[in-house]
């Protein structure tokens, strides 16, 4: 069959994995839109601003401990004799529990009882825990074990200090950052809108779930991942079924497709030199680039745009879908939510079995990361490598991402890892 080469496809050779990613990554900017929710609504949404604190953090010294706060200058003047250390003796005159600060002074001679997380007044600097005290009487407290002078003290503005930018534009709000706002008294932040992604099944041989297979049938697995995988980047999702092969219903669908989000997802169909209606279309409707990969699973990959959207066009192979959608389009979409942090975690494991391969393509196995009881981790082979093969996927935990050169790799040897990110629970 002859090969129609795509105009924009700079030569009909393999690109690597790396120049791939950059080429898309470098094309894709955030998308405009912010929106202002509450905090709560902003768990794992990307920020849309810096976020400024404006006040000290903890905004008073207060105690890290149940115990007595006394000024340092009594250990000097009371417990240093002939350079040993020996109790000290300190009349209690009065209490700081937490939200009920004690107001009075505080002479020399003198401490008051204190709570975790209440006021140290200001004539006190250093706070005893309770367990290394007496109170031989009412009102008198003995020092049994002497700590450092300022112990247990946390002072105004160990965490936050006025004016310190403590949560940049770009960071997926977690859980903590949460706490961090309402640390600070802030009830809502700006955060990026979420982006609308639509994608589709191409090929003859698809079912639906529920429909009847006829001799040569397979069921569309594919929206199926692309399904979780979005979800997982919290996405709005369109999932607009199966194209039918048809030149004017592929058109249609495409078009309006890209009017109504940000990134058109496809599977099937985009090998180079196959006939086939997508490619076509796509071709008349979008500026999109059919490149070869050098990666194994997931050679062909269009990536361009159609109309106003992003459009990926991966391979058809189940696994192929999985492993191009995580080098390419993941790292793709978090930048179009404004992410500052887009590629996938890599980590240097040793493998604990002679890995396959040929020279020729980075080939993203199917993995199994696993720690020993001593603590060591080590990677292995999740099972039967091929692309249409969802059991050693499905087995896996991570991408096991051996260099194009390489051959096969020894048992022993470190190899690069990249552990999944919402693959797994
Ligand atoms: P293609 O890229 O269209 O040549 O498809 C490559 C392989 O992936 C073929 O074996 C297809 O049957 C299979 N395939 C394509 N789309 C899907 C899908 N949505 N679910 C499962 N397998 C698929
Ligand atoms: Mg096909």
């Amino acid at each position: 069959m002859s090969q129609k080469n795509n105009p924009t496809d700079t030569a009909n050779l393999f690109l690597s994995v790396k120049e791939v990613q950059q080429r898309i990554i470098n094309d894709i900017k955030a998308i405009n839109g912010i929106e202002q929710v509450g905090i709560r609504q902003a768990l794992g949404r990307i920020l849309a601003q810096n976020v400024v604190a404006t006040f000290d953090t903890p905004p008073c010294d207060n105690s890290a401990m149940d115990g007595y706060a006394f000024s340092s200058k009594e250990l000097d003047s009371q417990a240093i004799k002939d350079g040993e250390q020996t109790a000290i003796s300190l009349k209690v005159v009065g209490q700081s529990f937490a939200g009920h600060p004690y107001q009075g002074a505080i002479a020399k001679g003198e401490a008051i009882r204190i709570m975790t997380g209440a006021a140290v007044p200001s004539d006190v600097d250093t706070v005893v825990m309770q367990e290394h005290t007496e109170t031989p009487e009412e009102g008198l407290v003995n020092i049994t074990t002497l700590p450092k002078a300022l112990a247990n003290v946390r002072k105004k503005g160990d965490d936050l200090s006025t004016g310190h930018t403590f949560l940049s534009c770009g960071k997926k709000l977690s859980p903590t950052d949460l706490a961090f706002l309402a640390t600070q008294g802030i009830p809502e932040v700006k955060v990026s809108r979420k982006i609308r992604v639509a994608f589709f099944s191409t090929g003859d041989e698809l079912r639906s779930i529920g429909e009847t297979l006829g001799e040569g049938d397979i069921y569309g697995s594919n929206r199926y991942s692309l399904y979780g995988l979005l979800k997982n980047l919290d996405v709005e999702l369109i999932d607009m079924g199966v194209i039918p092969d048809d030149r004017q219903a592929i058109e249609a669908a495409f078009l309006s497709a890209s009017e109504v989000t940000d990134a058109v997802i496809t599977s099937g169909g985009v090998s180079v030199g196959e006939a086939d209606y997508v490619k076509e279309t796509l071709e008349k409707l979008g500026q999109i680039n059919f490149w070869k990969i050098a990666m194994k699973p997931g050679k062909p990959l269009a990536f361009g745009t159609l109309g106003k959207s992003l459009f990926f066009g991966l391979p058809g192979n189940p696994v192929a879908v999985i492993a191009t959608f995580y080098q390419f389009v993941q790292p793709a979409l978090k930048r179009m939510k404004g992410q500052s942090i887009v590629l996938p975690l890599e980590i240097q494991v040793k493998t604990s079995e002679l890995l396959k391969k040929r020279p020729g393509r980075t080939d993203f196995q199917r993995g199994i990361l696993e720690q020993s009881e001593s603590g060591e981790f080590t990677v292995r082979s999740a099972g039967m490598q091929a692309s249409h093969v969802l059991t050693a996927m499905s087995q896996a935990n991570c991408f096991i991402v051996l260099a194009a050169e390489s051959g096969s790799v020894e048992a022993g040897k470190m190899v690069t890892v990249q552990p999944f990110e919402g693959l797994i629970a």
